[in-house]
């Protein structure tokens, strides 16, 4: 296992926000330079972000807010994904 380095954790800690559009531009812009030359958090970003696109394009559907909720509550706690392409 290898330790995870401080700007990662960052990175990682605020992906959430990044993909929700919480940040501000300045955190945006580091962590987008961070996501560019780092692969190991690259790929939780996306898969992070492959799941949002499909979110979004079921919400633009009809998603019950309820099911919305349990989404948010499932992505809060898996961080890793296991599955592909579930
Ligand atoms: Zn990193």
């Amino acid at each position: 296992m290898s330790e995870p380095k401080p700007e990662c954790q960052d990175a990682l800690h605020e992906l959430y926000g990044y993909l929700d559009g919480e940040l501000t531009d300045d955190r945006r812009a580091a962590i987008h330079r961070h996501l560019d030359g780092c692969q190991p958090c690259a790929e939780p970003y996306d898969f992070e972000a492959e799941l949002r696109q499909v979110i979004r394009r079921k919400c633009q559907e009809q998603v019950p807010a309820s099911l919305m909720a349990k989404v948010r509550a499932a992505l809060a706690t898996e961080q890793t994904p296991s599955t592909d392409g579930a």
